[in-house]
């Protein structure tokens, strides 16, 4: 019977690589961060503004970024399936603004 054993956490991946070869890991998709002045809407071409919230489509071109007018009227759809969803922010600043007090 087994009462209180013990499971060794095993190494999450085992590369099983051949040693003097270069690894061959594709980067993997990088979640992309929809920036102001570069995520563009794909339905009416606009560019969202900062703190706008943006609905990410991957369609047939790939990723794709509808704004909220056009999610919200449906023509987001065109676009692909929805993928996610994220606030436009600054390139220079992160997610959060500082306020200089
Ligand atoms: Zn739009």
């Amino acid at each position: 019977m087994e009462h209180g054993s013990i499971d060794a956490p095993r190494p999450p991946l085992m590369r099983e690589g051949d040693p003097g070869g270069p690894p061959a890991v594709a980067p993997g998709p990088q979640p992309q961060r929809p920036i102001d002045g570069v995520v563009r809407c794909a339905s009416c071409h606009r560019y969202p503004l900062v703190g706008e919230q943006v609905t990410r489509h991957i369609g047939r071109h790939g990723e794709e970024w509808a704004c909220e007018t056009c999610e919200r009227e449906g023509r987001g759809r065109r676009l692909g399936a929805v993928t996610g969803g994220d606030r436009v922010r600054s390139l220079s600043g992160a997610a959060n603004v500082h306020r200089a007090v």
